[in-house]
């Protein structure tokens, strides 16, 4: 037996900690953003009846550019998207980490806003890419303004627009992505995991034309109720796809993935049934933990940052006791919630309550 320490670990991975969400058998998980609704009864049996014909062919290598999947894909997104825009890979954490290998890496910076997804630095240490972190104001809400100031100063190779953002929830302007675009001549991705939920935005895919440099980023683990498979997607100009090529493995995507994303998308219907629900929730939950004093920020995802919390590690293990799990950023005072079913929204909203102000455990 030896320990981390003990090897020749690359520098830059020196004292890091892996990405490690709690994953705790508890009834109400609320801690990783997950559709928790239940996948209608039709669309289940219309993907095992899909993978069972797959399986029949797994002796071969799966389609290497998954020609099928990104038609699929192309149609679902629509907005007259092209198969050859599309790429996908094993969640939208291995397209980002595609990106940084072809356009970032060692002398290249990654510049994200923050507090914002906590992978993607751990993205940047993997590809040996600079991280720069720029602060977001108090209500986290980005502006042109700030966007270009701050890419006029650090000049950064690649740059993530999160919207809406995670962990805060807020949305994201297009005269944000406008001004992002336009203040630097790098590749620029907008990381758009909860789109489906902003029912005011539309996606950046509109921006793609004329806009070589514009990659948006999409999963089927949020909205689409579908994280346990792991496929997440991009749309982009069809030479950054050629550039991503260069440094995917060969049949990354399996055919059991292929297949499954495939059937999935000829029911999005059905999939994103619960998504007008889960904002409902959402609503509710914001409402009810505000009355009860807590600040609720603006979100236009399935979830929400909450301050008031005096607290926050205390509060969030008195949940855990009582088999609910939300998640602390360690952003002072805040924990953030996702929205899930009615039921899971019930038990959340009793057990805060039941803590008394401040989540006050004492
Ligand atoms: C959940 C999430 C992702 C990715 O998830 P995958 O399951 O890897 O597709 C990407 N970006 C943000 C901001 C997320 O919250």
């Amino acid at each position: 037996m030896t320990s981390l320490s003990d090897l020749p670990l690359r520098a830059n991975l020196v004292g890091k900690q892996p990405y490690g969400a709690p994953q705790d058998a508890v009834p109400v998980s609320l801690n990783v953003n997950e559709n928790t609704h239940p996948l209608p009864d039709e669309v289940v049996a219309d993907i095992a009846a899909s993978l069972a014909a797959a399986v029949r062919g797994v002796n071969r290598y799966p389609d290497r550019e998954f020609g099928e999947l990104r038609a699929a894909l192309a149609g679902y997104l629509g907005h007259g998207l092209q198969p050859e825009q599309l790429w996908a890979a094993n969640g939208s954490n291995e397209v980002l980490q595609q990106i940084l290998q072809a356009f970032g890496g060692p002398g290249r910076s990654l510049l994200s806003f923050t507090p914002s997804y906590s992978m993607y630095p751990l993205l940047a240490s993997g590809t040996d890419t600079a991280w720069i972190d720029v602060p977001r104001p108090a209500d986290y809400a980005l502006t042109p303004e700030l966007v270009t100031a701050a890419l006029a100063e650090h000049r950064p190779d690649v740059v993530i627009l999160c919207g809406p953002n995670n962990p805060t929830g807020t949305p994201l302007d297009r005269e944000v992505i406008l001004a992002a675009y336009d203040a630097f001549d790098g590749i620029l991705i907008v990381d758009e995991a909860y789109q489906e939920f902003d029912a005011e935005r539309e996606s950046a895919v509109t921006l793609l034309p004329g806009r070589h440099r514009l990659l948006v980023s999409r999963t089927m683990s949020k909205a689409f109720a579908f994280a346990g498979v792991r496929l997440g997607y991009l749309a982009a100009d069809p030479a950054i796809v050629d550039a991503l090529r260069l440094v995917r493995l060969p049949y990354h995507l399996s055919a059991l993935t292929q297949a499954a994303a495939t059937a999935a998308l000829r029911h999005s219907g059905a999939m994103l049934r619960a998504v007008a629900d889960i904002r409902d929730q959402r609503d509710r939950l914001a409402a009810v933990l505000t009355g009860l004093g807590y600040t609720v920020h603006e979100s236009g995802a399935n979830f929400i940052l909450v301050g008031g919390f005096s607290d926050p590690g205390a509060t969030f293990e008195a949940l855990r006791a009582r088999g609910i799990l939300i998640r602390n950023l360690s952003i002072p005072g805040h924990l953030r919630i996702t929205a899930g079913t009615a039921a899971e929204t019930d038990a959340v909203i009793a057990a805060i309550t039941e803590l008394g102000p401040g989540g006050a455990t004492a």
